[in-house]
């Protein structure tokens, strides 16, 4: 392994750099062109590239991450103890969009996946079970293993089953206004494009979420042969003893079973992706080898007519400048201020501060704040116009790049992706989590070679190597590309095939009872 000690600086204009090498550099380290490290540095952190007398801004990304607190000489460690975070930019005087031109389309790739009679395409051809309340995910935990045990053999184009449990529907403010966020999330998560258009409901029977109040007539598309959703209820009269609630389950389950193993996969256009983009776990490589390589495959996506989406409010919160000029109208811009200044006053309420975000790991990974870290999570959406914004829970209509306002963490973020219609999921980690879901395959992208060494099979991309200089960002970006054209067509990643899955969270701003 080399030993030359590496660096990475972003813009010519940053006054630190970001400390390459696995385990960090000693003390009395010549930086090439650069100063002598006057103390150790870890990996991933950031080294003064000359003096910084306290109150000096620090430059990365070319903006203004923060002011050091104390004296820095040139080769000393800047970290987050070391510098005053700025404030939260104001929504005042935002920038006018001045989007950039659209990209060039780019024609001549295609995925396999499933058609369905709405339209959408799944990447997955899953039996998926909505609940309408906690109670009844034991019973359909038991159902789904007996389903899987003894029908899903007789169904081998099957891919699963998923049961979509979660703990809303009873003992919440269900008429309270933000209510309408976790309602819609279960109702959009039911039509998800992976669930081939069958949509079945398992409700207890007293709960607030009633089915009718989940999936209201015209709220998802029935099929001229197939009359609405079927639903069990397991507080119906008709069942006497539990095995009769199973079987109810196991016998509707049959029918959708057969629908869907019916199903073929086509040759689908790359425009029929809908792809959420997230970061969980990052570090300061997320925003240098990651990140710039799932952007560069986003433009790639979007020039194709996919619909790409990416969220997490409050690492996009600092760059609302950047997102406002990005937009692609007025109308744009004004919806991600509305979504943003709503996500704020929602923290306030609660009395988060701006430091909630950042975990001790970020910290240990070299991000010294929210605004370093919203610096490198923003390049995932590339450098295309922002076409269209959608709040927590909504489905998107549109093609193109998307602003899906939720929040940061990894299983609400996926969670109300997959509301949105998300048919692949690209996921960057710099300190690494195993995160994966049922409804949607995941694809894990590595920001360090070391990270991508020592889980090299749970991480299905490593960009790694755009930091030892073993691949540019652009070969990076396209290596991505198609590893999503191949997922996308039933190519497993290494969650699907270890079978790891994190649980649906739904996002609830309403009181609870
Ligand atoms: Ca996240």
């Amino acid at each position: 392994m080399s030993t030359v000690p590496r660096t990475i600086r972003i813009h010519p204009d940053d006054n630190v750099a970001v400390v390459v090498n696995d385990g960090g550099l000693p003390t009395g380290t010549t930086l090439p062109g650069g100063p002598t490290l006057v103390q150790a540095v870890p990996q991933g952190h950031k080294v003064a590239l000359n003096d910084l007398p306290a109150g000096t801004p620090v430059r990365r990304y070319n903006v203004v991450i923060g002011h050091t607190a104390v004296d820095i000489p040139a080769g000393g460690w800047v970290n987050g103890q070391r510098l005053v975070m700025p404030e939260a930019r104001s929504f005042e005087n935002l920038p006018a969009p001045q989007p950039p031109a659209d990209l060039s389309p780019l024609d001549g790739h295609s995925f396999r996946g499933y058609r369905n009679a709405d339209g959408s395409v799944g990447t997955r051809n899953l039996l998926a079970v909505t609940t309408t309340v906690q109670c009844v995910s034991g019973v359909l935990e038991f159902a789904v293993e007996r389903i899987k045990k003894e029908l899903l053999p007789l169904y081998p184009n099957v891919d699963g089953v998923v049961g979509l449990t979660h703990s809303y529907g009873c003992g919440v403010a269900i008429d309270a206004p933000d209510a309408v966020i976790p309602i819609r999330t279960v109702r959009n998560l039911a039509t998800n494009p992976n669930f081939g258009g069958e949509v079945m409901v398992l409700s207890l029977g007293c709960e607030k979420l009633q089915p009718e109040r989940l999936l209201p007539p015209g709220s998802i598309p029935i099929s001229d042969e197939h009359q609405g959703p079927d639903i069990v209820c397991l507080q119906d009269e008709k069942h006497i003893g539990f095995m009769s609630m199973i079987d109810s389950i196991l016998t509707q389950a049959k029918s959708h079973l057969e629908r869907l193993n019916a199903r073929q996969r086509e040759t689908c256009p790359v425009s029929e992706l809908v792809v959420g983009v997230q970061c969980g776990g990052s570090d300061a490589f997320s925003g240098v080898t990651a990140n710039p390589a799932v952007g560069f495959a986003t433009d790639l996506l979007v020039r194709a007519g996919a619909t790409v989406m990416f969220s997490e409010n409050t690492e996009v919160r600092d760059a609302v400048d950047q997102l406002t000029r990005r937009a692609a109208t007025q109308a744009v811009a004004d919806a991600i201020v509305h979504e943003l200044a709503w996500y704020d006053a929602y923290l306030a309420r609660g009395q988060a501060d701006r430091s909630a975000n950042t975990t001790p790991g970020n910290k240990k990974g070299g991000l010294s704040n929210i605004v370093e870290k919203a610096m490198g999570s923003i390049v995932k959406s590339g450098n295309g116009p922002i076409h269209g914004v959608i709040g927590p829970g909504e489905k998107v209509k549109k093609k193109g790049l998307i602003f899906a306002a939720t929040p940061a963490s990894d299983f609400i973020c996926g969670t109300l992706q997959l509301a949105a219609g998300m048919n692949l999921h690209v996921f960057t980690t710099g300190r690494g989590t195993p995160y994966g879901l049922a409804e949607c395959p995941v694809i894990k992208v590595a920001t360090r070679n070391d990270l991508a060494r020592r889980w090299h099979d749970l991480m299905d991309i490593n960009a790694g190597r755009i930091a030892s200089g073993e691949a540019s960002i652009e070969e990076l970006g396209w290596e991505l590309f198609h590893r999503m054209l191949a997922v996308a067509s039933g190519e497993k990643t290494w969650a699907e095939r270890w079978g790891l899955h994190n649980d649906l969270v739904l996002f609830n701003p309403a009181p609870v009872t």
